[in-house]
């Protein structure tokens, strides 16, 4: 078996220990003698595992009592329209903070049930910094204020959260929950696709507090209404069975290391190499988001030239570096270091960095 050193953005790396144990765990499931794959979604054994993957989240997140934690499937860009459908309404405004290309999606279905203000953006400088505090021009009388923590694609990442008086906070975290230590009891609500630091792509864990899910909207389609979720404990209809039990596994995996301290030291620990390797390069390498406004999970870097770029990205191919190219958006390379990339592959990286420099 050889396995590459896995920089994909999302389906991305998960944690070898959660795959050799789904393996393991495959065709008989603690002794049941069918896989999870296979099991009903009422039984008492699936039952423990939606309350073990719910039970580590709030752990691990430093979930505070009074939350609930759900699972849905449609991704992440269903939350984008999910909750103004359930939040926002014709004649009242909601604030969006526009720090990258995700969060322009979720403010435009944002717009299809009521006012959206920019509350602050980077379009002017591509992206490449967060708003600071005062830079960010708050309505007090907004249903909610919505912020993408991570920007996946441009590479940045919020270093603080906003404050937001009394206006609910809303954070999308698909592409940064739990890589690091986060006041999360600030917030009304948070989402997070699994596909980047929870699990595989299918389920979108979804975090609302008990009094902002009590100002819900009344009267929308039982699927979309986040209430039919909290009610039925994510169970109304068939959930992703599968991409929750490896969800409970990877947060395992999280319990089992040492928790968000020892993530946290080994996102450091890799955002350190990386960026370092970056400014030591003399030019050769460019970061594009502004240093305080860097990202820990998505490294986005130019080169000189597109065949530059285009050389960098094959070889590294060939050397067993995987998902290295830039969005499609906006080209260039992109190492995304989430959760479950080692240490190691971001030191070999480095390595290969250095090595393509003196050779090119
Ligand atoms: N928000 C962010 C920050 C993302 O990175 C992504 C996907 N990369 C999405 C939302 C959309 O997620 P999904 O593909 O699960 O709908």
């Amino acid at each position: 078996m050889k396995r590459v050193y896995n920089f994909n953005p999302g389906p991305s790396a998960l944690p070898l220990e959660v795959l050799k144990t789904a393996q393991e765990e495959m065709l008989d499931y603690k002794g049941v003698g069918m896989s999870v794959l296979e099991m009903s979604h009422r039984s008492k054994d699936f039952e423990a595992i939606l309350a073990e993957a719910k039970a580590l989240i709030k752990k691990h997140l430093q979930l505070p009592d009074g939350f609930h934690i759900l699972f849905l499937g449609g991704g992440a860009s269903m939350q984008f329209a999910m909750l103004p459908m359930n939040f926002l309404s014709q004649g009242q405004s909601a604030d969006y903070i526009i720090t990258g290309s995700w969060a322009q999606k979720a403010a435009s279905e944002a717009k299809l049930f009521g006012t959206v203000n920019t509350a602050a953006s980077s379009s002017e400088a591509n992206f490449s910094y967060i708003p600071t505090q005062d830079q960010i021009k708050l309505d007090p009388s907004a249903q909610y204020v919505h912020v993408t923590t991570n920007n996946t694609i441009f590479g940045s990442e919020w270093s603080y959260l906003p404050e937001t008086g009394n206006v609910p906070l809303i954070l999308d975290m698909s592409s940064d929950i739990l890589s690091r230590r986060v006041d999360v009891s600030k917030t009304s609500f948070i989402y997070a696709g699994a596909q980047k630091n929870l699990g595989p792509a299918g389920v979108t864990l979804v975090i609302v507090k008990e009094d902002f899910a009590a100002k819900q909207k009344q009267g929308l389609p039982k699927i979309l209404s986040y209430s039919t979720y909290i009610k039925e404990d994510s169970l109304y209809n068939t959930p992703p069975v599968y991409p929750i039990y490896i969800t409970m596994l990877t947060m395992r995996w999280i319990d089992s290391i040492g928790g968000m301290v020892e993530v946290e030291k080994r996102n450091n620990r890799k955002k350190e190499l990386i960026y370092g390797a970056i400014d030591n390069s003399g030019g050769y390498y460019k970061g594009t988001v502004r240093a305080d406004s860097r990202s820990g999970m998505n490294v986005t870097i130019r080169m000189n030239t597109e065949e530059l770029e285009a050389k960098f990205i094959a070889e590294a191919k060939s050397a067993g570096f995987i998902g290295l190219k830039g969005h499609r958006s906006v080209g260039g390379l992109r190492a995304s270091t989430y959760n479950a990339v080692p240490v190691e592959a971001v030191e070999k990286l480095v390595e290969f960095m250095k090595d393509f420099q003196k050779k090119n």
